[in-house]
């Protein structure tokens, strides 16, 4: 049996019950979900996700809106963008793609976004409700693991866990969850960091491992025990000269070496990312229906 958790495979799953879902709220008449996504300025690779996340909106029925702004744009300016936004009865929940350009403050912006239209979850007051186990927007990347954590129900009650990074979009949010009373969750948590001493020590007794730290193939086979079970966030570029492109994509974690050893494993491309991009769905329509 495959011991891939095919994070592609699954997001377009929910991505049709999705679509079935929207396809019965138009025939009932009701609101369909909008998302709004603000990109400021011409950074390629902002650019990819934004086109991404709205070419995964229309996929799935949901209305989208693009609002572009050039990179010149004052804080000021941008801060009344999310005020606009934030008061349009028609968009459910909005994004500003990060990052902005230097001369607007990134945390200002973020604390301007009203919580209920979040669907990032950037907000500390969505982070603070996530902490507390209440309803919030989770970010992107830990709701995505968790969803498919759950529907690949990979057990994780008393489990040991390791998350590699602490950044406030992935590893500390990831490592909160898996230490709530609830599944999937019940965990025992460890987070390493640029800090850690001996990190191999605590990968090797992991039964799950997380890796979010941006250094491609920082974790091979002999850091790990037989039968961990690996989600690999990194998405890193390495050069290639035999692509076309000239680079490929490649994870935080050695998939060649480690993969033998793993029950479970997500590959890089086509395990996290996809479920990142459909976990803002998912929270556009919770917002939608006000379930949060
Ligand atoms: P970040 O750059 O904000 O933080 C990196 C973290 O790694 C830090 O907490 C740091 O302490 C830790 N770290 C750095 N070097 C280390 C080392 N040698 N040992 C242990 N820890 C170390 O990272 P991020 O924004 O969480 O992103 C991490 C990776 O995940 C990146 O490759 C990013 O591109 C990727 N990412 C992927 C998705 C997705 O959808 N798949 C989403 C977000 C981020």
């Amino acid at each position: 049996m495959s011991n891939i958790l095919d994070g592609k495979g699954l997001a377009q799953q929910i991505k049709d019950e999705m679509a079935t879902e929207v396809a019965s709220m138009m025939i009932n008449g009701d609101k369909i979900p909008h998302l709004a996504a603000v990109l400021v300025g011409e950074d390629p690779a902002s650019q990819v996700y934004v086109r991404n996340k709205v070419r995964s909106c229309e996929q799935v029925g949901f209305k989208s809106t693009l609002i572009r702004k050039d990179a010149g744009i004052s804080e000021e300016e941008l801060l009344a963008v999310v005020e606009k936004l934030n008061q349009d009865p028609d968009i459910d929940g909005f994004i500003v793609q990060l990052p902005l350009p230097k001369h607007i403050d990134e945390h200002k912006v973020t604390l301007a976004i009203d919580p209920k239209k979040d669907v990032d979850g950037f907000h500390p007051s969505n982070f603070g409700r996530m902490a507390q186990g209440l309803p919030a927007y989770l970010p992107a990347t830990p709701n995505g693991i968790m969803e498919m954590l759950k529907r690949y129900e990979v057990p994780t009650e008393g489990k040991e866990v390791v998350v590699l990074g602490r950044s406030n979009i992935v590893g500390m949010p990831m490592s909160i969850l898996l230490a709530q009373k609830n599944y999937p969750g019940n965990a025992s948590v460890t987070i390493c960091h640029s800090r850690t001493k001996d990190l191999e020590e605590h990968t090797r007794r992991a039964d799950i491992i997380v890796a979010a730290i941006g250094i491609p193939e920082f974790l091979k086979a002999n850091m790990v025990k037989e039968g961990v079970v690996i989600i690999d966030v990194g998405i890193n570029r390495v050069d290639d000269e035999t692509r076309k492109r000239g680079y490929r994509l490649c994870g935080d974690v050695d998939f060649e070496g480690v993969s033998p050893k793993a029950s479970l494993i997500t590959p890089v491309p086509g395990g996290v990312g996809p479920m990142t991009v459909v976990s803002l769905l998912m929270n556009t329509l919770k917002a939608s229906k006000g379930t949060v």
